[in-house]
């Protein structure tokens, strides 16, 4: 089994930014706006040898790096 999670300090990050960017597809609280854009979020974990870069980017084209320790 292969599993990629985010500890409670990356998911932290990632509601922050979700709050602070500006973006097209979110109200200022951070919730979507509407409901019919789907998924707007793209977790990407890219295994390295250095451990588990994990980015989450979103559809207006902001991105975030949460990468924990590596
Ligand atoms: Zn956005």
């Amino acid at each position: 089994m292969i599993r990629f999670i985010l500890d409670d300090e990356q998911e932290q990050k990632v509601r922050d930014w979700q709050k602070s960017h500006e973006c097209p597809f979110r109200m200022k609280d951070g919730s979507r706006r509407g409901g019919s854009f789907g998924d707007i979020e793209t977790y990407s974990f890219t295994p390295t040898s250095i451990g588990i870069v994990a980015t989450v980017k979103c559809a207006c084209g902001s991105e975030i790096d949460v990468t924990g320790e590596l």
